[in-house]
């Protein structure tokens, strides 16, 4: 009863009725869906998920939207947003690829959520996922997941270069961001990666833009945070793939051993320059109970290596570091086992990690880069999966990272209780950002750090305590004048996304694209950047 079914074939033309639409944000969908294609829910069970994220935090995901829709195709995007737009008050429209954001970015309080899913779950979707074997890409819908597009590429022994730690995100969700992993380093983070778009703007216009055509508008996309238009189709770059990884971890006892050995790895120079294809690292403050969170650590480390790294850590004042390096060979890639066992030999020869803490193992490529997902089905049996996430990444210069790690993880980070998750810290070359691009990154200098703290509110009062760390640790960056830009940010109200997020050349030019492709501030409200009238 709460369901209205749109066709695809009626959408490019909608009625002159939608120009005087009802007073109510329902009537006017209900309207949409009684002469045009798609479908949309208003039922409580399809709204009430949407207005969900994998953050849970209910205090800052807000309203419910009025109805869900469902698209067919990109047509049917287009003419909601056509309707909306054409609408005397137009209503929020956010796309929403797995709503894995942690602070309700892809909701649309009092509007309609796009379930990106949707368009892949047609009949004839066979498309949204092609690969061009000779020209080295594949087209990927805007909803597929990344862990889709490594299947569909490795049937040709073709691979995506540049990657998130965890796969089951969308295309589009990423490319709003970023998407960083360890390999963004050497590629650039994900953003880098795009040769063309397909776009559906605000203004419910379909546009395919590359850096030749619409130039404009392929920047604002990419890491623009869902604010100029949805995208429905990528195209990216693809390269020969490896079957194999060698996957190492090394223990340090100090931050600074560990950020100058990373910063080896990940420079183009030196000896130790393109040993490595993939670069992280992480804290472990709180290393025992991070062994019985984390699954995929464990394993790592196996028990036996328990008490030696207890006395390592109590050693290193119960702060220890742990290099991730991966060096990928065989499969249609040219490297051999004996190369890159080479390079590993040079590498653990080279670096000041602690010595005889060195963890080493090998894995498929798919094993590798789906790691997480591992982890993820153990966190979901043991029912830690679906709590909130008050997660906070930071990406910060070079030349601060020690006084950050003296302040958070000696300082506000030590003596926790139970960590229940995982710091991240690793290096990327600025050279490999687009400033021309919406995202956001630290651009004095030459490297610069993401952290992320990445933590399960587990326990009651966990996500109070974790809120107010996070807060702890932003006041402990201004007052040292370290500065820092949020990585998935979230800012309460514009002024704080103006001055703290963008700074003024930037949000200046965020405001002019926001005005030409989304003027009535219908997308990605959730993010609460903009609003309408503003
Ligand atoms: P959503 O959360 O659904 O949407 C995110 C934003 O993008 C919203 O504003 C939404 O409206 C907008 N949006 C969604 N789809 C589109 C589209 N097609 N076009 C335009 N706008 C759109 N990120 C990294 O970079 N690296 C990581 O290693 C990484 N690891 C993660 C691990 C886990 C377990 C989780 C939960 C998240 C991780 N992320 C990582 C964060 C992830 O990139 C973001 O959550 C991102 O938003 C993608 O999630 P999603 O596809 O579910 O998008």
């Amino acid at each position: 009863a709460h369901c209205f079914v749109l066709s695809c074939a009626f959408m490019s033309a909608l009625p002159p009725t939608l120009a005087s639409p009802p007073s109510s944000i329902v009537d006017e969908i209900r309207a949409l869906a009684d002469t045009t294609a798609g479908r949309i829910c208003t039922d409580a069970d399809a709204t009430a998920l949407a207005s969900t994220d994998f953050g849970g935090n209910v205090s800052v995901v807000g309203a419910r939207p009025a109805a869900v829709f469902y698209p067919s195709c990109p047509a049917d995007i287009a003419a909601l947003l056509r309707a909306s737009s054409a609408s005397a008050s137009p209503f929020p429209v956010s796309a929403r690829g797995c709503g894995h954001s942690t602070r309700g970015q892809a909701t649309a309080p009092g509007g309609v959520v796009v379930d990106m899913a949707s368009l892949g779950r047609v009949a004839d979707s066979s498309g949204r996922l092609a690969v061009s074997v000779d020209g080295r890409y594949i087209d990927a819908g805007g909803e597929q997941l990344w862990v889709d597009v490594l299947h569909a590429t490795l049937v040709h022994g073709l691979t995506p270069r540049s990657w998130t730690d965890y796969l089951h995100l969308t295309v589009g969700g990423t490319l709003s961001n970023a998407g960083i992993s360890g390999q963004a380093f050497r590629h650039g983070p994900q953003i880098s990666n795009v040769h063309e778009l397909d776009v559906v703007t605000g203004t419910g216009e379909m546009v395919t833009c590359s850096k030749e055509k619409h130039a404009d508008l392929f920047d604002a996309a990419l890491g623009g945070l869902g604010q100029f238009g949805i995208i429905t189709r990528a195209r990216i770059p693809l390269t020969l793939a490896p079957a194999r990884v060698r996957w190492v971890r090394l223990l340090y006892a100090n931050a600074a051993a560990l950020t100058g050995d990373q910063e080896r790895l990940i420079s183009e120079h030196g000896a130790l320059a393109g040993l490595m294809d993939y670069v992280e690292g992480s804290v472990l403050t709180d290393y025992q109970s991070l062994f019985a969170s984390r699954p995929s650590l464990s394993s790592f480390f196996p028990d036996a290596n328990d008490a030696r790294v207890a006395a390592l850590a109590n050693e290193a004042g119960g702060v220890l570091y742990c290099l991730e390096g991966a060096a990928y060979y065989g499969g249609a890639g040219d490297t051999s086992a004996a190369h890159v066992d080479k390079a590993l030999e040079v590498m653990l020869r080279e670096l000041r990690y602690a010595r005889g803490y060195t963890f080493v193992q090998d894995v498929s490529y798919v094993e590798f880069l789906d790691r997480v997902h591992g982890a993820e089905l153990k966190l979901r049996a043991a029912g830690i999966w679906d709590v909130p996430h008050p997660w906070l990444i930071l990406f910060l210069p070079r030349s601060r990272i020690l006084d950050f790690a003296a302040g958070v993880f000696h300082g506000v980070l030590r003596h926790d209780r139970a960590m229940h998750g995982t710091v991240l810290v690793y290096p990327m070359n600025r050279g490999k950002w687009d400033g021309g691009m919406s995202a956001v990154f630290p651009g004095e200098e030459e490297v610069f750090y993401t952290v992320g703290i990445l933590r399960s509110a587990v326990a009651d009062g966990d996500l109070r305590h974790m809120e107010e760390q996070n807060s702890e640790i932003t006041r402990f960056c201004e007052n040292a004048g370290i500065p820092c830009t949020q990585y998935l940010p979230y800012y309460a109200t514009q002024a704080e996304w103006a001055a703290r997020h963008f700074g003024p050349g930037r949000w200046d030019r965020f405001v002019q694209r926001k005005r030409k492709y989304d003027p009535k501030a219908i997308l990605s409200r959730g993010q609460r950047i903009f609003s309408y009238p503003s």
